[in-house]
């Protein structure tokens, strides 16, 4: 009889815990609207413990993008986070976009993001999302310089992989995303945002649906984005822990965390 090779099937969560950078960097003058901020503070008030528990419980260890503003104003979350053994990976030191500053800028803006949390876990994040999932003409420069080896920002495949610079592999793997894997389009509304918002049943047919597919892809993995200010709501988390269960019902399927996914790319 024909041995059939076990399936092997990284997930990966990468997570957002922007709390009230996410509104200030749209727009500054959202520092005077209080009701507006506490969007993003539900994030650390209310949804990082129970989404925290709710991975613990499944075993599964995710990557947590946090911005330097963000681990300034809660070192207690972002160490909560580092001792349960997540990764921690750069999101900029203000959410601003690398799209329209100048080098110098973008420099300040990416190492502002690592620093900060390295002055919080004592480590140095080698993972980075652009907070608008947009480089510049000087991005990968600037993540080579800065040793970044992981992005995860492009939109152009299903499986990992390595960038090139004229032509030639470099020290950067991309874990690419998708908008339709990712929490915001259903579950934000609010400030500059004025969405539809889903009902979980509807988010966890769709998450469902393309992972039974994207499963069946030879290579592919499974890379769900989510921000603690939108999935950790109750509702929502009921939904994630069933989508958990349904990905844990596939067979190879394996949760990983951004860094250690990336090393296993050649
Ligand atoms: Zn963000």
């Amino acid at each position: 009889m024909k041995e059939t090779a076990m399936p092997d099937f990284p997930v990966v969560f990468g997570i957002c815990l922007d709390a009230e950078a996410l509104w200030l960097a749209i727009n500054p003058e959202n520092a005077a609207k209080p009701v507006l901020l506490s969007h993003g503070s539900y994030a650390v008030r209310e949804g990082l413990a129970p989404l925290l528990a709710l991975l613990e419980r499944h075993g599964v260890k995710a990557t947590f993008f946090v911005p330097g503003i963000t681990a300034d104003r809660y070192p207690e979350a972002v160490l909560a986070i580092h001792r349960a053994g997540h990764e921690l990976g750069s999101h900029g030191a203000n959410h601003r976009t690398p799209v329209g500053l100048t080098l110098a800028e973008e420099r300040a803006e990416l190492l502002g993001g690592i620093e900060a949390l390295q002055r919080v876990t004592g480590e140095r994040p080698v993972t980075w999302r652009s907070p608008s999932w947009e480089w510049s003409a000087n991005t990968l420069d600037l993540l080579l310089a800065e040793g970044v080896t992981v992005s995860t920002n492009f939109h152009d495949a299903v499986r990992p992989y390595r960038h090139l610079r004229d032509g030639k592999p470099v020290d950067l793997v991309e874990l690419p995303v998708h908008w339709h894997l990712a929490d915001a389009p259903f579950f934000i509304h609010g400030g500059r945002m004025e969405r539809i918002l889903r009902t979980p049943r509807e988010v966890e047919i769709l998450w469902q649906e393309e992972f039974a597919a994207t499963h069946a892809w030879p290579g592919a993995f499974f890379h769900l984005t989510l921000h603690v200010q939108l999935i950790g709501h109750p509702g929502r988390l009921a939904m994630l822990d069933r989508l958990i269960g349904f990905m844990k019902a596939h067979a190879g399927t394996r949760f990983v965390t951004s860094r250690d996914l990336a090393a296993e790319i050649p």
